[in-house]
Protein backbone atom coordinates (compact mmCIF):
# COMPACT_ATOMS: atom_id res chain seq x y z
CA UNK A 1 0.00 0.00 0.00
CA UNK A 2 2.63 2.53 1.06
CA UNK A 3 4.86 1.98 -2.01
CA UNK A 4 2.10 3.06 -4.33
CA UNK A 5 2.57 5.70 -7.16
CA UNK A 6 0.54 8.76 -6.80
CA UNK A 7 1.34 11.12 -9.52
CA UNK A 8 0.71 14.77 -8.47
CA UNK A 9 -0.02 17.45 -11.41
CA UNK A 10 1.50 20.30 -11.17
CA UNK A 11 3.79 21.95 -8.98
CA UNK A 12 1.83 24.99 -7.71
CA UNK A 13 1.39 25.39 -3.69
CA UNK A 14 -1.14 22.69 -3.93
CA UNK A 15 0.61 20.23 -5.37
CA UNK A 16 3.35 20.72 -3.87
CA UNK A 17 1.86 20.72 -0.56
CA UNK A 18 0.21 17.55 -1.47
CA UNK A 19 3.08 16.03 -2.55
CA UNK A 20 5.03 16.56 0.96
CA UNK A 21 2.01 15.05 2.85
CA UNK A 22 1.61 12.18 0.54
CA UNK A 23 5.64 11.52 0.79
CA UNK A 24 5.11 11.84 5.21
CA UNK A 25 2.62 8.90 4.30
CA UNK A 26 5.49 7.01 2.29
CA UNK A 27 4.13 7.05 -0.78
CA UNK A 28 5.85 6.91 -4.09
CA UNK A 29 5.47 10.38 -5.18
CA UNK A 30 5.81 11.87 -8.92
CA UNK A 31 4.89 15.40 -9.61
CA UNK A 32 4.65 16.82 -13.10
CA UNK A 33 4.53 20.06 -14.14
CA UNK A 34 4.62 21.98 -17.37
CA UNK A 35 6.75 25.06 -16.75
CA UNK A 36 10.74 24.91 -15.84
CA UNK A 37 11.85 24.94 -12.24
CA UNK A 38 12.33 28.73 -11.94
CA UNK A 39 8.86 29.47 -12.80
CA UNK A 40 6.71 32.13 -11.40
CA UNK A 41 3.21 30.98 -11.51
CA UNK A 42 0.15 32.41 -8.79
CA UNK A 43 1.33 30.55 -6.08
CA UNK A 44 4.80 32.86 -6.09
CA UNK A 45 3.71 36.57 -6.31
CA UNK A 46 0.32 36.50 -4.35
CA UNK A 47 0.15 38.39 -1.66
CA UNK A 48 1.52 35.55 1.50
CA UNK A 49 -2.00 35.93 3.63
CA UNK A 50 -2.81 33.22 5.93
CA UNK A 51 -6.71 34.42 6.06
CA UNK A 52 -8.96 32.56 9.00
CA UNK A 53 -11.12 35.79 8.75
CA UNK A 54 -12.38 34.53 5.29
CA UNK A 55 -15.22 33.29 6.13
CA UNK A 56 -17.12 34.19 3.43
CA UNK A 57 -16.89 32.82 -0.18
CA UNK A 58 -16.66 34.92 -3.40
CA UNK A 59 -19.94 33.88 -4.23
CA UNK A 60 -21.63 36.07 -2.11
CA UNK A 61 -24.95 38.31 -2.16
CA UNK A 62 -23.85 41.72 -3.13
CA UNK A 63 -21.05 41.12 -5.34
CA UNK A 64 -22.59 40.86 -8.37
CA UNK A 65 -24.08 44.08 -7.91
CA UNK A 66 -20.34 45.59 -6.86
CA UNK A 67 -18.69 43.93 -10.07
CA UNK A 68 -21.66 45.27 -12.34
CA UNK A 69 -21.11 48.66 -10.96
CA UNK A 70 -16.85 48.30 -11.10
CA UNK A 71 -17.43 47.10 -14.63
CA UNK A 72 -17.98 50.73 -16.00
CA UNK A 73 -15.27 51.78 -14.29
CA UNK A 74 -11.20 50.80 -15.67
CA UNK A 75 -9.31 51.36 -13.01
CA UNK A 76 -11.46 49.44 -10.46
CA UNK A 77 -10.40 45.60 -8.75
CA UNK A 78 -12.62 44.06 -11.17
CA UNK A 79 -12.93 43.18 -14.46
CA UNK A 80 -14.51 40.82 -17.46
CA UNK A 81 -12.93 40.43 -20.67
CA UNK A 82 -15.93 39.53 -22.58
CA UNK A 83 -14.98 36.93 -25.46
CA UNK A 84 -17.30 34.34 -26.88
CA UNK A 85 -16.37 31.13 -24.56
CA UNK A 86 -19.42 28.65 -23.54
CA UNK A 87 -17.48 27.76 -20.21
CA UNK A 88 -17.28 31.31 -19.06
CA UNK A 89 -21.16 31.88 -19.70
CA UNK A 90 -21.86 28.55 -17.83
CA UNK A 91 -19.45 29.39 -14.93
CA UNK A 92 -21.14 32.79 -14.96
CA UNK A 93 -24.31 31.47 -14.41
CA UNK A 94 -23.49 29.44 -11.71
CA UNK A 95 -21.48 31.82 -10.23
CA UNK A 96 -24.59 33.84 -9.83
CA UNK A 97 -26.91 31.28 -8.50
CA UNK A 98 -24.97 30.42 -6.43
CA UNK A 99 -24.17 33.82 -4.96
CA UNK A 100 -26.85 33.21 -1.91
CA UNK A 101 -27.02 34.31 1.89
CA UNK A 102 -27.50 30.46 2.38
CA UNK A 103 -24.58 29.21 0.55
CA UNK A 104 -22.49 32.38 2.85
CA UNK A 105 -24.20 30.56 5.76
CA UNK A 106 -22.96 27.40 5.08
CA UNK A 107 -19.73 27.77 3.66
CA UNK A 108 -18.21 30.03 6.63
CA UNK A 109 -17.63 27.50 9.02
CA UNK A 110 -16.21 24.90 7.15
CA UNK A 111 -13.91 28.21 5.34
CA UNK A 112 -12.94 28.67 9.10
CA UNK A 113 -11.79 25.11 9.84
CA UNK A 114 -9.61 24.88 6.55
CA UNK A 115 -8.11 27.75 7.27
CA UNK A 116 -7.38 27.12 11.02
CA UNK A 117 -6.12 23.83 10.61
CA UNK A 118 -3.91 25.09 7.27
CA UNK A 119 -2.36 27.68 9.78
CA UNK A 120 -1.46 25.41 12.66
CA UNK A 121 0.35 22.97 9.68
CA UNK A 122 2.00 26.07 7.56
CA UNK A 123 3.59 26.62 11.77
CA UNK A 124 4.43 22.99 11.11
CA UNK A 125 5.73 23.17 7.61
CA UNK A 126 8.04 25.89 8.17
CA UNK A 127 9.43 23.86 10.90
CA UNK A 128 10.26 20.99 9.19
CA UNK A 129 11.69 22.89 6.89
CA UNK A 130 14.01 24.86 9.13
CA UNK A 131 16.31 27.55 8.49
CA UNK A 132 15.27 27.38 4.75
CA UNK A 133 12.19 29.67 5.17
CA UNK A 134 11.09 31.82 8.63
CA UNK A 135 8.04 30.75 10.31
CA UNK A 136 4.53 32.74 9.56
CA UNK A 137 4.13 35.65 11.10
CA UNK A 138 1.15 35.87 13.51
CA UNK A 139 0.13 39.74 13.49
CA UNK A 140 -3.39 39.20 12.09
CA UNK A 141 -4.23 41.07 9.12
CA UNK A 142 -6.20 44.55 9.15
CA UNK A 143 -8.91 45.67 7.05
CA UNK A 144 -8.60 49.19 6.28
CA UNK A 145 -11.61 51.19 5.70
CA UNK A 146 -11.52 54.45 3.87
CA UNK A 147 -15.06 55.08 4.36
CA UNK A 148 -18.29 55.07 7.30
CA UNK A 149 -20.32 51.96 4.80
CA UNK A 150 -17.27 50.31 4.23
CA UNK A 151 -16.60 50.37 8.55
CA UNK A 152 -19.85 49.11 8.94
CA UNK A 153 -20.08 46.32 6.60
CA UNK A 154 -16.88 44.86 7.94
CA UNK A 155 -18.00 45.19 11.13
CA UNK A 156 -20.43 42.81 10.46
CA UNK A 157 -18.17 40.29 9.03
CA UNK A 158 -16.11 40.94 11.95
CA UNK A 159 -19.26 39.68 13.92
CA UNK A 160 -19.88 36.93 12.24
CA UNK A 161 -16.35 36.14 12.65
CA UNK A 162 -16.70 36.51 16.05
CA UNK A 163 -19.79 34.57 16.46
CA UNK A 164 -17.61 31.54 14.65
CA UNK A 165 -14.94 32.19 17.25
CA UNK A 166 -12.51 33.90 15.56
CA UNK A 167 -10.39 36.84 17.14
CA UNK A 168 -11.70 40.63 15.57
CA UNK A 169 -11.26 44.05 16.98
CA UNK A 170 -13.23 47.08 15.36
CA UNK A 171 -10.47 49.94 15.24
CA UNK A 172 -10.79 53.60 15.28
CA UNK A 173 -8.94 55.59 12.85
CA UNK A 174 -5.90 56.67 15.80
CA UNK A 175 -5.96 52.98 16.49
CA UNK A 176 -5.27 51.54 13.28
CA UNK A 177 -2.33 54.20 12.83
CA UNK A 178 -1.01 52.70 15.86
CA UNK A 179 -1.13 49.20 15.13
CA UNK A 180 0.38 49.77 11.71
CA UNK A 181 3.04 51.55 13.44
CA UNK A 182 4.65 52.56 10.15
CA UNK A 183 3.16 54.56 6.98
CA UNK A 184 0.72 57.37 7.38
CA UNK A 185 -2.92 55.38 7.27
CA UNK A 186 -5.87 57.74 5.80
CA UNK A 187 -8.95 55.88 6.94
CA UNK A 188 -12.21 56.03 9.55
CA UNK A 189 -11.34 53.04 10.97
CA UNK A 190 -10.47 49.13 10.70
CA UNK A 191 -10.79 45.97 11.88
CA UNK A 192 -8.33 43.73 13.21
CA UNK A 193 -8.20 39.85 12.19
CA UNK A 194 -6.10 38.87 15.01
CA UNK A 195 -6.27 34.91 13.86
CA UNK A 196 -4.40 35.60 10.58
CA UNK A 197 -0.91 35.68 9.48
CA UNK A 198 1.92 35.70 6.80
CA UNK A 199 4.84 34.57 5.00
CA UNK A 200 6.49 34.75 1.92
CA UNK A 201 4.94 32.54 -0.78
CA UNK A 202 8.52 32.76 -2.47
CA UNK A 203 10.70 31.81 0.05
CA UNK A 204 8.05 29.46 1.13
CA UNK A 205 7.94 27.54 -2.71
CA UNK A 206 11.59 27.30 -3.16
CA UNK A 207 12.38 25.61 0.26
CA UNK A 208 9.34 23.52 0.11
CA UNK A 209 10.49 22.31 -3.74
CA UNK A 210 14.04 21.95 -2.39
CA UNK A 211 12.71 19.78 0.69
CA UNK A 212 11.12 17.13 -2.23
CA UNK A 213 14.00 16.94 -3.82
CA UNK A 214 15.74 16.37 -0.88
CA UNK A 215 13.94 13.50 0.28
CA UNK A 216 13.73 11.96 -3.39
CA UNK A 217 10.04 13.20 -4.80
CA UNK A 218 10.32 13.01 -8.70
CA UNK A 219 10.44 16.51 -9.90
CA UNK A 220 10.20 17.02 -13.55
CA UNK A 221 9.92 20.32 -14.92
CA UNK A 222 8.68 20.77 -19.20
CA UNK A 223 6.33 17.75 -18.35
CA UNK A 224 3.07 18.80 -19.76
CA UNK A 225 0.16 16.21 -19.01
CA UNK A 226 -1.59 15.95 -22.20
CA UNK A 227 -4.07 12.91 -21.37
CA UNK A 228 -4.59 10.22 -19.36
CA UNK A 229 -4.08 5.77 -19.47
CA UNK A 230 -6.51 3.64 -18.72
CA UNK A 231 -7.20 0.48 -17.93
CA UNK A 232 -10.33 -0.98 -17.49
CA UNK A 233 -12.17 2.15 -17.19
CA UNK A 234 -9.62 3.12 -14.52
CA UNK A 235 -6.65 5.29 -15.04
CA UNK A 236 -3.00 3.37 -15.02
CA UNK A 237 -0.66 6.22 -16.05
CA UNK A 238 -0.39 9.93 -17.41
CA UNK A 239 0.41 10.81 -21.05
CA UNK A 240 2.81 13.77 -21.38
CA UNK A 241 3.19 16.06 -24.96
CA UNK A 242 5.42 14.07 -26.65
CA UNK A 243 3.79 10.96 -26.03
CA UNK A 244 5.86 9.54 -22.82
CA UNK A 245 3.44 7.46 -20.11
CA UNK A 246 4.37 7.71 -16.57
CA UNK A 247 3.02 4.85 -14.55
CA UNK A 248 0.29 5.70 -11.42
CA UNK A 249 -1.59 3.89 -9.31
CA UNK A 250 -3.47 6.93 -8.22
CA UNK A 251 -3.12 10.93 -10.30
CA UNK A 252 -3.97 13.81 -8.18
CA UNK A 253 -5.14 17.04 -10.08
CA UNK A 254 -3.74 20.14 -8.94
CA UNK A 255 -2.84 22.01 -12.12
CA UNK A 256 -4.81 25.31 -11.10
CA UNK A 257 -6.87 26.74 -13.77
CA UNK A 258 -5.98 23.65 -16.49
CA UNK A 259 -7.50 20.99 -13.94
CA UNK A 260 -10.81 21.90 -15.76
CA UNK A 261 -9.99 20.80 -18.87
CA UNK A 262 -7.59 17.64 -17.60
CA UNK A 263 -10.74 16.61 -15.52
CA UNK A 264 -12.98 16.92 -18.33
CA UNK A 265 -11.07 14.77 -20.94
CA UNK A 266 -11.49 11.99 -17.66
CA UNK A 267 -15.46 12.73 -18.43
CA UNK A 268 -15.85 15.75 -14.86
CA UNK A 269 -16.91 18.78 -15.16
CA UNK A 270 -15.19 20.66 -13.03
CA UNK A 271 -15.48 24.75 -14.24
CA UNK A 272 -12.75 26.61 -13.24
CA UNK A 273 -12.10 30.44 -14.54
CA UNK A 274 -8.83 32.34 -14.22
CA UNK A 275 -8.89 35.63 -12.09
CA UNK A 276 -6.06 36.88 -12.71
CA UNK A 277 -4.06 39.72 -10.41
CA UNK A 278 -1.66 42.14 -10.24
CA UNK A 279 1.43 42.69 -7.97
CA UNK A 280 4.40 45.21 -7.52
CA UNK A 281 6.89 44.89 -4.67
CA UNK A 282 8.37 47.43 -3.36
CA UNK A 283 11.97 48.29 -1.23
CA UNK A 284 10.43 50.72 1.05
CA UNK A 285 11.79 50.60 4.46
CA UNK A 286 10.77 53.42 6.00
CA UNK A 287 6.87 52.70 5.02
CA UNK A 288 6.52 49.12 6.08
CA UNK A 289 3.85 48.32 7.97
CA UNK A 290 3.76 46.19 11.18
CA UNK A 291 1.14 43.66 10.19
CA UNK A 292 -0.20 43.36 6.39
CA UNK A 293 -2.99 45.80 5.61
CA UNK A 294 -6.09 45.06 3.15
CA UNK A 295 -7.52 48.34 1.78
CA UNK A 296 -11.42 47.59 1.89
CA UNK A 297 -12.68 49.84 -0.81
CA UNK A 298 -9.90 49.07 -3.08
CA UNK A 299 -9.72 45.27 -2.91
CA UNK A 300 -5.70 45.87 -2.40
CA UNK A 301 -3.34 43.96 -0.05
CA UNK A 302 -0.24 45.30 1.52
CA UNK A 303 1.90 42.53 2.66
CA UNK A 304 5.22 43.14 4.33
CA UNK A 305 7.60 40.47 3.34
CA UNK A 306 11.25 39.50 3.27
CA UNK A 307 11.46 40.27 -0.23
CA UNK A 308 9.74 44.35 0.45
CA UNK A 309 6.33 45.49 0.86
CA UNK A 310 4.17 43.13 -1.48
CA UNK A 311 0.92 45.31 -2.79
CA UNK A 312 -1.04 43.45 -5.09
CA UNK A 313 -5.21 42.94 -6.22
CA UNK A 314 -7.53 43.02 -9.03
CA UNK A 315 -9.57 40.14 -10.15
CA UNK A 316 -9.61 39.68 -13.87
CA UNK A 317 -11.42 37.19 -15.24
CA UNK A 318 -9.64 36.79 -18.66
CA UNK A 319 -7.30 34.43 -20.51
CA UNK A 320 -3.96 34.20 -18.34
CA UNK A 321 -2.23 34.74 -21.27
CA UNK A 322 -3.62 38.53 -22.02
CA UNK A 323 -0.89 41.41 -21.65
CA UNK A 324 -0.78 43.27 -18.41
CA UNK A 325 -3.30 46.06 -18.69
CA UNK A 326 -2.08 48.53 -17.42
CA UNK A 327 -5.19 50.91 -16.10
CA UNK A 328 -5.35 48.23 -13.47
CA UNK A 329 -1.82 48.94 -12.22
CA UNK A 330 -2.87 52.54 -12.20
CA UNK A 331 -5.81 51.63 -10.03
CA UNK A 332 -3.88 49.69 -7.71
CA UNK A 333 -1.73 52.31 -7.32
CA UNK A 334 -3.96 55.13 -6.93
CA UNK A 335 -6.04 53.42 -4.85
CA UNK A 336 -2.57 52.41 -2.56
CA UNK A 337 -1.64 56.22 -2.16
CA UNK A 338 -5.21 57.34 -1.49
CA UNK A 339 -4.98 54.29 1.51
CA UNK A 340 -1.42 55.18 1.92
CA UNK A 341 -0.01 58.65 1.03
CA UNK A 342 3.31 57.48 1.74
CA UNK A 343 3.28 55.11 -1.16
CA UNK A 344 3.43 57.33 -4.25
CA UNK A 345 1.21 56.33 -7.12
CA UNK A 346 3.87 56.95 -9.82
CA UNK A 347 6.66 54.96 -8.36
CA UNK A 348 4.46 51.77 -7.73
CA UNK A 349 3.26 51.94 -11.54
CA UNK A 350 7.19 51.74 -12.06
CA UNK A 351 7.64 48.80 -10.85
CA UNK A 352 7.66 45.30 -12.48
CA UNK A 353 4.73 43.77 -12.61
CA UNK A 354 3.88 40.21 -11.65
CA UNK A 355 0.82 38.89 -12.86
CA UNK A 356 -0.98 35.28 -11.58
CA UNK A 357 -3.87 33.39 -12.52
CA UNK A 358 -6.31 32.24 -9.41
CA UNK A 359 -8.43 29.48 -9.91
CA UNK A 360 -11.86 30.71 -9.23
CA UNK A 361 -14.34 28.11 -9.18
CA UNK A 362 -18.15 28.75 -9.41
CA UNK A 363 -19.02 29.39 -6.13
CA UNK A 364 -15.88 30.68 -4.46
CA UNK A 365 -14.91 27.28 -2.70
CA UNK A 366 -11.99 24.63 -3.49
CA UNK A 367 -12.66 22.00 -5.35
CA UNK A 368 -10.92 18.39 -2.88
CA UNK A 369 -12.16 15.27 -3.31
CA UNK A 370 -12.15 12.26 -5.89
CA UNK A 371 -13.96 11.59 -9.08
CA UNK A 372 -17.03 9.65 -9.17
CA UNK A 373 -16.02 7.17 -12.42
CA UNK A 374 -12.58 7.11 -10.53
CA UNK A 375 -12.17 7.60 -7.03
CA UNK A 376 -8.01 6.95 -7.74
CA UNK A 377 -8.09 10.26 -9.30
CA UNK A 378 -7.96 13.46 -6.90
CA UNK A 379 -9.28 17.10 -7.73
CA UNK A 380 -7.45 19.39 -5.65
CA UNK A 381 -8.07 22.68 -7.25
CA UNK A 382 -9.91 26.13 -7.56
CA UNK A 383 -8.79 28.16 -4.47
CA UNK A 384 -8.83 30.96 -6.00
CA UNK A 385 -7.89 33.91 -3.24
CA UNK A 386 -7.08 31.18 -0.69
CA UNK A 387 -5.16 28.56 -2.01
CA UNK A 388 -1.55 30.16 -0.18
CA UNK A 389 -3.54 29.80 3.21
CA UNK A 390 -5.10 26.95 2.14
CA UNK A 391 -2.11 24.81 0.12
CA UNK A 392 -1.69 22.92 3.61
CA UNK A 393 -4.70 21.59 4.38
CA UNK A 394 -5.24 20.69 0.90
CA UNK A 395 -2.19 18.65 1.10
CA UNK A 396 -3.41 16.89 4.52
CA UNK A 397 -6.82 16.09 3.13
CA UNK A 398 -5.88 14.68 0.00
CA UNK A 399 -3.31 12.35 1.48
CA UNK A 400 -6.33 11.19 4.03
CA UNK A 401 -8.02 10.31 0.34
CA UNK A 402 -5.14 8.58 -1.16
CA UNK A 403 -4.82 6.67 2.53
CA UNK A 404 -7.79 5.45 2.94
CA UNK A 405 -8.01 7.88 6.15
CA UNK A 406 -11.25 9.12 6.86
CA UNK A 407 -10.88 13.23 6.90
CA UNK A 408 -11.24 14.99 10.28
CA UNK A 409 -13.47 18.19 7.92
CA UNK A 410 -16.42 16.92 6.07
CA UNK A 411 -15.22 17.83 2.54
CA UNK A 412 -19.14 17.22 1.07
CA UNK A 413 -19.78 20.61 0.02
CA UNK A 414 -15.87 20.49 -1.78
CA UNK A 415 -17.09 17.49 -3.96
CA UNK A 416 -15.65 18.26 -7.66
CA UNK A 417 -18.68 17.32 -9.32
CA UNK A 418 -20.50 19.07 -7.43
CA UNK A 419 -22.00 21.75 -10.33
CA UNK A 420 -22.16 18.26 -12.92
CA UNK A 421 -26.11 17.85 -13.04
CA UNK A 422 -27.18 21.24 -12.75
CA UNK A 423 -24.82 21.71 -16.38
CA UNK A 424 -27.10 18.61 -17.52
CA UNK A 425 -24.06 16.13 -17.41
C1 LIG B 1 -2.47 39.07 -6.79
C2 LIG B 1 -2.77 37.80 -6.06
C3 LIG B 1 -2.73 37.79 -4.66
C4 LIG B 1 -3.05 36.63 -3.95
N1 LIG B 1 -2.95 36.63 -2.60
C5 LIG B 1 -3.23 35.50 -1.90
C6 LIG B 1 -3.11 35.49 -0.48
O1 LIG B 1 -2.72 36.48 0.14
N2 LIG B 1 -3.42 34.36 0.18
C7 LIG B 1 -3.87 33.23 -0.48
O2 LIG B 1 -4.19 32.26 0.17
N3 LIG B 1 -3.94 33.20 -1.83
C8 LIG B 1 -3.64 34.32 -2.54
N4 LIG B 1 -3.73 34.31 -3.91
C9 LIG B 1 -4.24 33.10 -4.58
C10 LIG B 1 -3.16 32.04 -4.72
O3 LIG B 1 -2.03 32.60 -5.34
C11 LIG B 1 -3.69 30.87 -5.56
O4 LIG B 1 -4.92 30.42 -5.03
C12 LIG B 1 -2.72 29.70 -5.56
O5 LIG B 1 -1.44 30.10 -5.96
C13 LIG B 1 -3.22 28.57 -6.48
O6 LIG B 1 -2.30 27.52 -6.35
P1 LIG B 1 -2.42 26.19 -7.22
O7 LIG B 1 -1.31 25.31 -6.81
O8 LIG B 1 -3.83 25.68 -7.15
O9 LIG B 1 -2.26 26.68 -8.72
P2 LIG B 1 -0.94 27.18 -9.49
O10 LIG B 1 -0.03 27.94 -8.60
O11 LIG B 1 -1.46 27.84 -10.72
O12 LIG B 1 -0.21 25.84 -9.85
C14 LIG B 1 -0.69 24.97 -10.83
C15 LIG B 1 0.50 24.40 -11.58
O13 LIG B 1 0.05 23.39 -12.47
C16 LIG B 1 0.83 23.47 -13.63
N5 LIG B 1 0.08 22.81 -14.73
C17 LIG B 1 -1.08 23.20 -15.29
N6 LIG B 1 -1.45 22.35 -16.27
C18 LIG B 1 -0.50 21.39 -16.32
C19 LIG B 1 -0.32 20.25 -17.12
N7 LIG B 1 -1.20 19.92 -18.09
N8 LIG B 1 0.76 19.46 -16.93
C20 LIG B 1 1.66 19.79 -15.95
N9 LIG B 1 1.55 20.88 -15.17
C21 LIG B 1 0.48 21.67 -15.33
C22 LIG B 1 1.00 24.96 -13.85
O14 LIG B 1 2.09 25.24 -14.70
C23 LIG B 1 1.19 25.45 -12.42
O15 LIG B 1 2.55 25.51 -12.05
C24 LIG B 1 -3.41 35.45 -4.65
C25 LIG B 1 -3.39 35.44 -6.05
C26 LIG B 1 -3.08 36.58 -6.76
C27 LIG B 1 -3.06 36.54 -8.25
Amino acid sequence: MATERVVVVGAGIVGLCVAEALMRDGFDVVVLERAQRERDGASFGNAGLIVPSHVVPLAAPGVLGQGLRWLLDRESPFAVRPRLDLDLVRWGLTFMRSATAAHVVRSAPLLRDLHLRSKALHLALAERLGSAVSAPRCAGVMVVCGGRQALEEEAEIAERAVELGLRAEVLSAADVTERVAGPEVRCVGGVHYLDDAHASPRALMRALQAHLEERGAGLRWDAEVAGFERDGGRVSGVRLRGGEVVAAERVVLAGGVASAHLARSLGAYVPLQTGRGYSVTLDAAEQRPALPLLLSEARVAVTPLSEGVRIGGTMEIAPADRPVDPRRVRGIARSTERFLPGYRAETLTALPVWTGARPVSADGMPYLGPLRRDPRVVIAAGHGMMGFSLGPVTGELVADLVAGRRPEIDLARLAPERFARRAGR
